[in-house]
């Protein structure tokens, strides 16, 4: 291998690094860059009260987090805390300085950053002596709080303005009724200077706001305040390191008991105290603060003039609000300021069980079709049903007109009978009344006659008319064997006349059923008439019909037998089949009808032959008692 080859080597390794980090995600290939390069940055980041002091803590979290992304180098970040802030007496801060001294000497950071005011202070006091020559980033410091006069072209400010005017105008806004604010603060010194800050700046709601102070109360004596605050009071959330007790809190924790007690709401204008404890409002914005002190930290580390970077100080960010807050302290959103964010919004039912609620929803929207679907069709069923009874009322009407027919001649002689005697008997007493003395007793026998004829005779016509009239399908509560009865007197002059034997054996006890009488007694005159068209053949030597009724357990029962040839065992099945007849002049519609009719009583109909010849019709009929 030739020495020029040897020389090439590492460029060629660097090109193929440039390559590889070409493939990688922005991240990964910053990494690869940065050990590629090979420069390492040393970054000395100074805390005002400890690394988990809020709300210093989460800025200082987010801008190391973001720093050691962003960075093009390898960072070497060393943090380091300066707790006496956190005493009400400072103690002496000299044995810190040595310390970081001896740290120090001759490897001094690339940069210094400090986290709130206390650091900044601090690293603006003791810079000569510890990094005279390094330049400072004096981040998430008030900009009331910077010692303007000991800056130098080696620093840059990443200033936030805290404007107390707009926090507690918002909570105004949000409770309108508010009359108190008690503002919990500890009694460390830059606890007090910010005391008379917020002061200074509510004078001009002075008139509007009562202010009560806690600085001067132990952090338990707080919150036993807090637990019974009068109405109309809320509290702001200021900061508690220290309290007047000289206890050092961790604001968080301290927070958290504060919120655990309090009868009222709590405002606070530290975006890291949002999320739990604190309603909201306009707040500083961490992320804006970290992401500017970064992107600063950044240009120096890269070589740009400290004295080159300037930037107003940052404020609140848009008004964020807690929704389980303003839940639990019935503040309306309506209340908001426009452009409000509400975070921490718990779903409600629909929104947590969503599929399972549209699930359920679905079943009960298929339900409800269907249920409507035959609800739908039972009614038009039910109307079908009414429908066809008026039908068939009608038909049965036309076909009792024939059958009516059929029984003229035996009902004509039905009536002459009655009347042929009530004639004679109208004579035979007017005979009587010419004798002297008429036989008074006599004549009144033969008046009783006549009454009894004439009520027969009305009786004809009352069953004629009766099973004539044209009525629309009705049911009602009626006794069967006084049905069949009637229906039986229609017919039986009929069957005298054509000396048939029309014998009726009713059951000794009532059968209730629920129908309509004049179809019925139809059903039965269409079967007596069919049973005496059978033993009229001339063949048949016995002329009988015997109709009975029966109980058999919850139906009753009509048995309808004759003597004739029966009905051929072919036939059977058709009887009930419209339009079937064997009969010369037959019309086929009797069975048929009397059929339909049972069955729109809830009751069953069936022909067979006896073994002892002729035909037998049973119907069944549900009994209501
Ligand atoms: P139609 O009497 O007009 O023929 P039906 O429907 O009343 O109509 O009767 C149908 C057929 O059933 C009759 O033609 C007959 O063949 C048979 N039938 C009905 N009743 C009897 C019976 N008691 N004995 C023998 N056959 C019968």
């Amino acid at each position: 291998m030739s020495s020029d080859s040897v020389r090439s080597w590492p460029a060629v390794l660097f090109c193929l690094g440039l390559f590889v980090a070409a493939c990688l995600s922005p991240d990964q290939a910053r990494g690869v860059e940065r050990s590629l390069r090979g420069e390492l940055k040393r970054v000395l980041l100074l805390h005002s009260f400890g690394r988990e002091f809020r709300p210093w803590s989460e800025y200082a979290r987010d801008i190391k987090a973001e720093l050691e992304r962003q960075s093009p180098w390898p960072l070497d970040i060393q943090e380091h805390a300066l707790l006496t802030a956190r005493f009400n007496n400072p103690g002496p801060e000299a044995p810190f300085v040595e310390y970081l001294q001896s740290l120090y000497q001759g490897s001094l950071p690339d940069i210094v950053l400090t986290i709130g005011a206390p650091a900044a202070r601090f690293a603006q006091r003791y810079r000569a002596r510890l990094f005279p020559n390094t330049p400072l980033i004096l981040s998430a410091v008030e900009y009331r709080l910077i010692d303007r006069a000991d800056l130098t072209d080696n620093d840059v400010v990443v200033a936030i303005r805290n404007d107390f005017t707009a926090a507690f105008a918002n909570i105004l806004q949000l409770l309108p009724d508010t009359r108190a604010v008690a503002i919990v603060i500890g009694a460390s010194p830059l606890e007090k200077f910010w005391m008379e800050e917020v002061k200074r700046e509510l004078k001009p709601m002075g008139e509007r706001l009562e202010l009560i102070w806690y600085s001067d109360l132990s952090f338990e004596e707080i919150l036993k305040r807090a637990s019974s605050l009068p109405p109309h009071t809320v509290l702001f959330w200021g900061l508690m390191s220290v309290d007047a007790a000289g206890i050092v809190h961790e604001s968080d924790i301290a927070l958290r008991s504060l919120h655990a007690v309090a009868n009222a709401p709590i405002f606070s204008y530290q975006d890291p105290f949002f999320g739990g404890s604190t309603v909201g409002g306009p707040m500083h914005s961490v992320a804006e603060t970290s992401s500017r002190t970064v992107s600063v930290a950044l240009r120096v580390l890269g070589g740009a003039k400290p004295s080159s970077i300037t930037y107003e100080p940052l404020g609140f960010a848009a008004p964020r609000y807690d929704w389980r807050e303003l839940q639990r302290w019935g503040i309306s959103e309506s209340r908001l300021p426009p452009g409000s964010e509400i975070l921490f919004r718990e779903p409600n039912i629909w929104e947590r069980y969503r599929w399972q609620m549209l699930m359920i929803s679905a079943v009960f929207l298929v339900q409800a079709g269907l249920i409507s679907g035959l609800l739908h069709e039972r009614r038009r069923r039910r109307l079908a049903e009414v429908e066809s009874r008026q039908r068939l009322a009608e038909l049965a009407h036309v076909t009792r007109y024939s059958a009516v027919g059929e029984l003229t001649t035996s009902i004509a002689h039905e009536l002459n009978q009655p009347l042929g005697s009530i004639l004679t008997n109208a004579e035979t007493a007017e005979l009587m009344l010419r004798a002297a003395p008429p036989d008074i007793d006599e004549i009144r026998q033969i008046l009783a006659d006549i009454r009894r004829d004439d009520q027969r005779a009305s009786e004809v016509i009352r069953r004629l008319r009766s099973v004539l009239k044209k009525t629309p399908f009705e049911v009602r509560d009626i006794e069967l064997n006084d049905t069949v009865r009637e229906a039986i007197g229609l017919v039986s002059a009929v069957a005298d006349g054509r000396r048939i034997a029309l014998a009726y054996m009713p059951v000794l006890a009532d059968l209730h059923v629920k129908g309509d009488p004049v179809q019925l007694q139809q059903v039965v005159l269409n079967l007596i008439i069919n049973a005496m068209d059978a033993v009229s053949d001339a063949d048949m030597k016995k002329r009988d019909i015997a109709v009975s009724t029966m109980r058999a357990g919850s139906q009753a029962e009509i048995r309808i037998s004759d003597t004739g040839p029966g009905i051929a065992s072919a036939d059977l099945a058709n009887v009930f089949n419209p339009f079937f007849t064997t009969k010369p002049q037959g019309m086929g519609m009797g069975l048929a009808i009397v059929k339909t009719i049972i069955e729109a009583h809830h009751g069953a109909i069936a022909a067979e032959n006896q073994p002892s010849g002729g035909a037998l019709f049973t119907i069944r009929l549900p009994l209501i008692r």
